[in-house]
Parts: C-alpha cells; sequence; structure tokens
C-alpha cells in the first residue's frame, strides 16, 4: 500500500506545484502564450524539468530565436505532450480547466477575506490607539478588542476551507502529472525496444529542418533479418532488435536521439554534427553489432553473426524531409548493394 502523505509533505508538494506555476506563468505571459490547459502542459513541464528532451529543445529554441512563439509551444505540446489518447486528454483538459478556475475562485474568496480583515484591523488599531490618550473607556477599549478577535476567527475560518481546497487540488495535481507522464510515453516510444518511436523522428526531423540547425542523420538496417527470423525464430529476432536498439541508445551524446524507424530500421538525428564525425559514429555501432553475441536462456541459441549496414547524411539548407531521408536511404540501399556489414559513403 501506498504510504500517505501527511500534511506537511502536501504542503511541500503544494508549494512546489505553486512555485511551478508562479515561475511558468509569467514565462507564457512574456511570450505571449494563451493559458490553456494544453499550453500550462507544456511550460508546466519545462519548469518542472519533467521532460529533458521538452527542456532541450525549449532552450534552443529561445537561445536560437530569442522566444518561444505560441507555434511553437504547440508544437512542443504536440510531440512531447499529445498523443493518439487525444480523448484521454480531452478528458484531462477539462479536469485540469475545473482545477485552475477552482483553484483561482478560492484564492479570490480567501483574499477578498483577508482584504476585507485587515480594513477592520486598521480601523481597530486606529480606535486603539485613542487607549493611550485616555479618551476610551474600559468597556470601549473591550469592544474593540473584541471585534479584532471576530475578524480573526473568520479569517482564520477562510483559510481553513482554502487549505482544504488546496489539499484536494495537490492531490489532484499530482494524478494529472501522473497521466501526463504516462501519456507522453506511450506516444512517442516503441514498445519493443523502448526507443523514441517513427512518430517523434518525424516531429524531430520536422523542427530541426524548420529551425534550419545544422545535423547529420544516420540510418541503419540490420541485415538479411528475414533470414535470422527464419532460422532461429520471431523471438530471437526480437531479441536482436533489442540488442542493436541498446547499441543505438548508447551511442547517443551531446543532444543525439535514437529512434526506431520502422521494422529493423533504426536512425539517429545528430545536431550540430558534421558528417565526418556522424559516419565515426555510425561506423562504432556497425562494429559493436558485428560483435553482438545473443544467447536465448530458454533454447541455449546463441547467435553472433548479426551484421547492419549504414548510410550517413548531413542536412543541407533548402532540404525538405523527404529530399534528406532519400538521400540517406539511397546510401543505405548502396551499402546493402555493395555487400552489406558497412558505412557508406565511403570514409572521407
Ligand atoms: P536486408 O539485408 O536487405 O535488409 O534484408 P532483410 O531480410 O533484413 O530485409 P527485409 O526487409 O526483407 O526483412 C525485414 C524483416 O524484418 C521482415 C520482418 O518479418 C522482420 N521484422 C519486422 N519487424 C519485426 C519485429 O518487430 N520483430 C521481428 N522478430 N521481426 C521483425
Ligand atoms: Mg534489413
Ligand atoms: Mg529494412
Amino acid at each position: 500500500m501506498m504510504k500517505r502523505k501527511d500534511n506537511k509533505e502536501i504542503k511541500d508538494d503544494f508549494e512546489e506545484s505553486a512555485k511551478i506555476l508562479k515561475r511558468a506563468l509569467p514565462m507564457m505571459v512574456q511570450n505571449r502564450i494563451p493559458a490553456s490547459p494544453e499550453h500550462y502542459s507544456v511550460w508546466y513541464s519545462y519548469v518542472a524539468k519533467d521532460n529533458l528532451d521538452l527542456v532541450r529543445e525549449m532552450d534552443d529554441t529561445v537561445a536560437n530565436v530569442g522566444g518561444c512563439s505560441e507555434i511553437k509551444s504547440e508544437i512542443l505540446y504536440k510531440k512531447y505532450i499529445a498523443s493518439e489518447g487525444e480523448k484521454k486528454l480531452e478528458l484531462m483538459k477539462r479536469e485540469i480547466e475545473t482545477l485552475i478556475s477552482d483553484i483561482s475562485s478560492n484564492l479570490d474568496d480567501t483574499t477578498r477575506g483577508t482584504d476585507v480583515f485587515q480594513l477592520k484591523l486598521q480601523k481597530s488599531f486606529g480606535k486603539l490607539s485613542n487607549v493611550e490618550s485616555g479618551e476610551m473607556s474600559l468597556e470601549e477599549t473591550m469592544a474593540v478588542l473584541r471585534e479584532v478577535v471576530k475578524s480573526s476567527k473568520e479569517i482564520a475560518k477562510n483559510i481553513d476551507v482554502f487549505s482544504l481546497q488546496l489539499k484536494k487540488a495537490d492531490s489532484e495535481i499530482n494524478r494529472l502529472k501522473q497521466k501526463i507522464a504516462d501519456i507522453q510515453k506511450d506516444a512517442n516510444t516503441d514498445g519493443l525496444t523502448n526507443l523514441l518511436n517513427r512518430r517523434a523522428f518525424d516531429l524531430e526531423l520536422a523542427h530541426l529542418i524548420m529551425i534550419e540547425r545544422p545535423f547529420s542523420v544516420i540510418m541503419g538496417d540490420i541485415d538479411r533479418f528475414k533470414s535470422l527470423n527464419d532460422n532461429y525464430g520471431h523471438l530471437m529476432g526480437d531479441m536482436a532488435l533489442k540488442a542493436v536498439a541498446g547499441i543505438f541508445l548508447n551511442s547517443n551524446r551531446d543532444g543525439s536521439s535514437s529512434y526506431r524507424y520502422g521494422g529493423e530500421e533504426f536512425v539517429m538525428l545528430l545536431p550540430d554534427t558534421k558528417m565526418v564525425v556522424a559516419r565515426q559514429i555510425a561506423e562504432s555501432m556497425r562494429r559493436k553489432v558485428e560483435k553482438l553475441s545473443i544467447l536465448s536462456k530458454e533454447t541455449g541459441t546463441k547467435i553472433n553473426n548479426v551484421t547492419s549496414s549504414f548510410g550517413v547524411a548531413e542536412y543541407q539548407k533548402g532540404d525538405d524531409e523527404s529530399e534528406l531521408i532519400e538521400r540517406v536511404d539511397k546510401l543505405l540501399y548502396e551499402a546493402k548493394r555493395l555487400g552489406r556489414n558497412r558505412v557508406m559513403p565511403l570514409s572521407m
């Protein structure tokens, strides 16, 4: 069973959420981002740093363009937060809307209560200063004190009601945060290999081209994978896929990211990386695949003859997505044609 949070923890969590909200909202205002739940979830996620890819892309955009437009915020939402589970999101959107309006109306009530109290208090203190000059009787003094006590009780009651609402809001926020994280992961991750999927790749590629950032792309494909499946079975095939995916993942560096592009095809996007460096990375992955040894514990079968072929290309200004993919795909095909287990183009 989960440990129930004590009041202090709830308060800390809430303070944390409120702190994030306080930082996120001014950033949204500064960038003229409308305060919709979609945008809010992007900026909340950015400030909370709970998705480092989102943070990286936002920081890059701000560094390159000097700010983040509404459209960019929308792209970040679609890329990192939205998913096929749009319906679930619709529901969540409404929950967030209700939550936000609940909190702000309660906040309004409490502050209004506090303002009234302060006014009363000031008046009472004003009257109390007459005590010193001996202008007030004891009865009058007591009456003023009673007023102060009464106002204090009123404000305390307001605050109690509010903190109860906050507790509710806090657990609600945590539930929604978890939901956002789950949906995010589902949408962009390949279930078998845990790599980012084709959808995430398409979005990232479009983004890099849109901001005209220099980058290279590596496309790798397992050689004769069909016969590996035929000879050793689909489960062994899946193990080989996971192992190659692991090599792509472990070869990421300096902001590059790896994706499962299709069946036994993988891609890596390498921002700010020259072709010659990308080629070296592909070559090192090729060697690692060659050295793989995959053992099935169930059957005792061992495979150590997996190889892969690679194409590497660099983005040229003016390229669109399909031109670049076609170029890298052609080079991969060339690597296959020349006998597989190699990187194209040849070393430069
Ligand atoms: P080449 O060297 O030219 O790339 O030959 P290949 O056999 O690797 O290429 P081909 O495109 O003919 O076959 C790819 C195979 O990958 C066919 C398909 O059954 C298999 N495959 C695709 N996705 C999966 C998967 O998720 N698991 C397994 N085990 N096999 C898959
Ligand atoms: Mg293949
Ligand atoms: Mg293939």
